[in-house]
């Protein structure tokens, strides 16, 4: 009995631990399995600029073919307009009347031309931080110096943008030389016109020039009874200067 009880127990043992052992076989082959199986991929935040953004055909909008740029801006200051009357003949004759009725013509020739053109006075308020393609100052010189005759044309003397300035005071001396006839006064530049005061004010991106149409005594003739062809010249200038420049 005893003997009998025992090799039953035994033979129970050794059932039960046959059946754990098929049941770690069993547990070990399902985890191995489970761990050979594709895990789901870690979700990387991806950047908002690499994600493709596709835009439907049908709202996507093309450039224009034929861009329509807006037009040039010229400032024209008619010189002492607004602040005084500039030289003064004996007779009365001001310099002022006749830079305001240049000025005017000279706007005038570029708005035919499809330019979008500021007129100025002297001390305009405008003129603080001005931008425009350009600014052309108008003067004329003085009845005091009778015999002198001829225009002047100069810029900053110490310009940001030397070679545009240049080109721009070339093209006003040789499109007035051609319009008026006059002859470019060049040693009588004064420190005054290359330290004018417009040319501190305006932005510095405004490429800037002042003109002296003439004196006053000996150019009076073309001054005061040809002012078409002194607003010609400074038109044609301004008109070289902007269409021939690099941007
Ligand atoms: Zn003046």
């Amino acid at each position: 009995m005893v003997r009998r009880g025992a090799l039953e127990v035994a033979q129970r043992i050794l059932i039960a631990v046959m059946v754990a052992i098929a049941l770690s076989i069993a547990y070990m082959i399902l985890h191995a399995l489970w761990a050979s199986e594709p895990r789901p991929a870690r979700s990387t935040p991806v950047p908002a600029t690499l994600t493709p953004t596709r835009i439907p055909t049908a709202t996507r909008v093309l450039p224009s073919p034929t861009p329509t740029r807006p037009p040039k801006r010229v400032g024209l200051v008619a010189g002492h307009w607004g602040y005084d009357s500039g030289a003064v003949c004996p007779d009365g004759l001001t310099e002022v009347e006749i830079n305001l009725a240049v000025a005017q013509l000279v706007k005038a020739l570029l708005e035919d031309r499809g330019y979008a053109v500021d007129l100025l006075e002297e001390f305009d308020a405008a003129l603080d931080g001005y931008l425009a393609d350009v600014l052309v100052s108008i003067h004329a010189d003085s009845c005091d110096v009778p015999r002198a005759s001829g225009f002047k044309v100069a810029s900053v003397l110490y310009s940001a943008m030397p070679e545009e300035e240049d080109r721009l005071v070339k093209c006003l001396r040789e499109e007035y030389q051609a319009a008026t006839g006059l002859s470019f006064h060049e040693h009588s530049i004064t420190y005054d016109m290359r330290e004018y005061h417009a040319f501190y004010e305006i932005a510095p991106q405004t490429p800037a020039a002042i003109i002296e149409t003439g004196f006053m005594a000996a150019d009076r003739q073309i001054l005061v009874n040809q002012q078409d062809k002194v607003a010609e010249g400074i038109a044609n200038g301004i008109i070289c200067f902007l269409e021939t420049d690099s941007h």
